[in-house]
């Protein structure tokens, strides 16, 4: 069918833009995305384009075409539905003494926001790394791909080469931006890699993790790819995953037992210190908290062997491992020294491990712990130059569900009062038709099954909690009477047994404050954020224009290419 729908959109962009001119853009733009059959016909340059359409359009009905940001920083809750948001908002309030139901975290009060379709082009449920893809570079792909189009199959290296996608984080060092990445994770794992690294197969984060055939078609794992990162490199990257960077066989300096991975005989940690000698390496929040920032060039913070702690072992270990919300003012202290700008990415990571636990407690630990270092993001930067967006990659099961009254401890079990609308009705612990008290959050599936496991006997679970065999008994729901069920390690319920709870698919939220946040509206497909956010930031914008192309109202309309990224970044293809 040669049918072309066209969405219209007007909108202006000013021009004085930074580096090479583009055309400045008229009232109306009109992008041609061609109509085709989904989803066979979702090619690449097709979701560029959709993207680029849908945002033109977002902004010419928010008439936000003319606000411009000089910064822009990503905020990725891991996993962060909207339950897990409602019930986190509801136990911050509670911790602070205050009415929990009212209560607002921080990118709760920001004054725009719009729902995202998570799918991937081969996955209803999606997971973590093809969807920050879509956020990173405005087209979508399949589950399991790192900065790489859908066309390959998985794992395949060879056919892999010329389908990388750009990401923001590319784009901003192109355009002399500084560049960060944050994480709770290990540096190396999905969501951070989505915004340097490239690679049809989200398990590659150390060399020792690559299949042969991959390492002879040239493929390198995330984080070789993290060091030899293009151009000068990222200006600051922290979180987890140290033993990745060392020598196999190597002691970690910091964590007994533990040693590092590589096979390849690099020193990558070392071989960072000698290309950055205007850069910090640091391994604990105290060395974080002693640089100068404000004339640190460089940082690399890699504070555990693996991924971080949680925040509730965090706040009492011996690691001295820095809060997200430390990681984050000090990155943006380091970011602010270039004119240009900057681009950053701050992953609450572990909210999304401790909901695949089926334990609501530490994820709404998690979720408070990433909207404080919204806060710090806030408190550094000036709402009137930074576009400050969070998100989350997909959903889980976890439900906040039951009549429990107004007060009623988010992690305690169902109160009703008398006038509640409960079939059991009247105060005191609701009841479930077996006569059995329940909790108000749970989970579809997942660990907390309460039949006996090969692990615990039949009864509550207790986190960590891991059966190895699906091997759970099926009977009757415990008595949680006598249960505290606002403990840190008791596991919800779940409906299904199963290792670890699941992704979700429905909807999850964005929330936006700053230059260009108000085309966030409406329901946008996951990959309209890249374009909302390269659209309303001319150095991001002009960058496109250069690298791929623009429509004669200045608008990115097709995605440019890995190896005229590169040639911009200026150093040869190698990964
Ligand atoms: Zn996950």
């Amino acid at each position: 069918m040669a049918r072309r729908a066209t969405l219209l959109a007007s909108f202006s962009l000013l021009g004085a833009c930074a580096g090479q001119a583009v055309t400045p853009p008229a009232a109306t733009a009109a992008i041609d995305v061609p109509a085709i059959p989904r989803p066979d016909g979702e090619t690449p340059p097709w979701w560029f384009r959709q993207g680029a359409a849908s945002a033109a359009q977002l902004s010419a009905q928010s008439n936000s075409g003319t606000q411009r940001a000089k910064n822009v920083i990503v905020f990725l809750g891991d996993g962060m539905s909207l339950p897990t948001i409602a019930a986190a908002h509801v136990r911050a309030g509670q911790l602070k003494g205050v009415d929990g139901e009212s209560y607002r975290m921080s990118f709760e009060r920001f004054p725009f926001s719009a729902l995202s379709r998570t799918y991937e082009t081969d996955q209803q449920t999606p997971d973590s790394a093809g969807t920050m893809t879509a956020i990173m570079s405005g087209v979508k792909t399949r589950a399991g791909f790192i900065g790489v189009s859908q066309v390959p199959r998985r794992q395949d290296c060879t056919a892999s080469h010329g389908q990388e996608l750009v990401s923001t984080l590319e784009l901003a060092s192109a355009a002399g931006m500084s560049t960060g990445a944050i994480t709770t994770t290990r540096i190396t794992h999905a969501t951070p890699a989505a915004t340097y690294g490239h690679l049809p197969e989200r398990n590659w984060e150390v060399d020792a993790d690559l299949t042969a055939d991959a390492k002879a078609q040239g493929c390198k794992d995330f984080a070789a790819q993290l060091i030899d990162f293009p151009g000068n490199g990222l200006t600051v990257a922290m979180g987890g995953g140290r033993t990745e960077f060392m020598l196999a066989g190597e002691d970690d300096p910091v964590e007994q037992g533990k040693v590092g991975q590589r096979l390849d005989g690099r020193d990558l940690i070392g071989e960072w210190k000698r290309r950055h000698p205007d850069g910090a390496y640091v391994w604990s929040g105290q060395q974080l908290k002693s640089l100068d920032l404000a004339r640190t060039k460089q940082v690399l913070g890699l504070f555990n062997a693996s991924h971080l702690s949680y925040e509730h072992e965090r706040v009492n270990d011996k690691l001295d491992e820095p809060s997200l919300a430390q990681m984050t003012a000090s990155a943006i202290d380091v970011l602010k020294q270039n004119p240009n700008g900057f681009f950053l990415m701050v992953e609450g990571g572990r909210i999304d491990h401790a909901l695949h636990a089926g334990n609501a407690y530490r994820a709404l630990d998690e979720t408070i712990a990433m909207a404080d270092a919204v806060e710090a993001a806030l408190q550094h930067t000036d709402p009137r130059d930074t576009l400050i967006v969070v998100t989350a990659d997909h959903s889980h099961t976890m439900t906040f569900a039951g009549y429990p009254r107004r007060g009623n401890d988010i992690l305690g079990l169902v109160q009703g009062h008398n006038d509640s609308y409960d079939e059991e009705g009247g105060a005191g612990l609701a009841r479930d038709a077996a006569g059995k008290p329940y909790t108000t959050l749970g989970f579809a599936n997942g660990p907390g099954y309460t039949g006996a496991s090969d692990t615990q006997p039949e009864g509550s679970k207790t986190f960590p909690h891991s059966a190895h065999e699906y091997s759970y008994a099926t009977k009757g729901r415990p008595d949680l009477a006598r249960v505290k069920t606002s403990d840190p390690d008791y596991m919800q319920e779940s409906i299904l047994p199963m290792k670890a709870e699941t992704h979700g698919g429905e909807d999850v939220a964005i929330f936006a404050n700053g230059p260009g946040a108000a085309a966030f509206h409406g329901e946008l497909e996951q990959n309209v954020i890249f374009h909302v956010i390269v659209q309303h930031t001319p150095r991001l914008r002009d960058e496109l224009c250069k690298l791929g192309s623009c429509n004669k109202e200045g608008v990115p309309v097709d995605r440019p290419t890995y190896q005229a990224w590169l040639q911009q970044v200026g150093l040869p293809a190698v990964r």
